[in-house]
């Protein structure tokens, strides 16, 4: 298993974790861009959004169910929060497990850099 969000989920690598279900687990990033700087990911192996399929549709509103439980937990449900799952190269995206960036604690301008 090479897959970084792969080993913490099996705890192979540690990682601040916030919020936990049977479906995902939600843990600090490591180099928070936001006063509040959580990451949701699956618990199973999904490179991006773009490979999300028709059978994944109940997947993906429970884990944005989830991500939403966490904003409000962490405190920034009322003042507001951005979920980002950035895909592919242009986006930026790093880690190739899919995650939603849950931001918040600041005013966030738009459109993104
Ligand atoms: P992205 O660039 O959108 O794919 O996001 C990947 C995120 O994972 C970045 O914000 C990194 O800071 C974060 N990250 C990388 N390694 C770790 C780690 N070991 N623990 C927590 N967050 C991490």
């Amino acid at each position: 298993m090479s897959c970084l969000f792969c080993k913490i989920v099996g705890k192979e690598i540690p990682a601040t974790v916030v919020a936990e279900n049977d479906d995902a687990i939600a843990f600090r990033d490591i180099h928070p861009a936001a006063p509040t700087h959580v990451l949701v990911i699956p618990k199973t192996h999904i490179a991006s959004v773009a490979d999300m399929g028709a059978d994944d549709a109940a997947l993906l509103g429970r884990l944005v169910l989830f991500a939403s439980e966490v904003a409000k937990t962490e405190g920034i449900g009322e003042t507001g929060f951005r979920l980002v799952s950035n895909t592919g190269p242009n986006a930026g995206q790093s880690v190739f497990h899919l995650h939603w960036h849950v931001l918040g604690g600041r005013t966030m301008s738009w459109p993104p850099g």
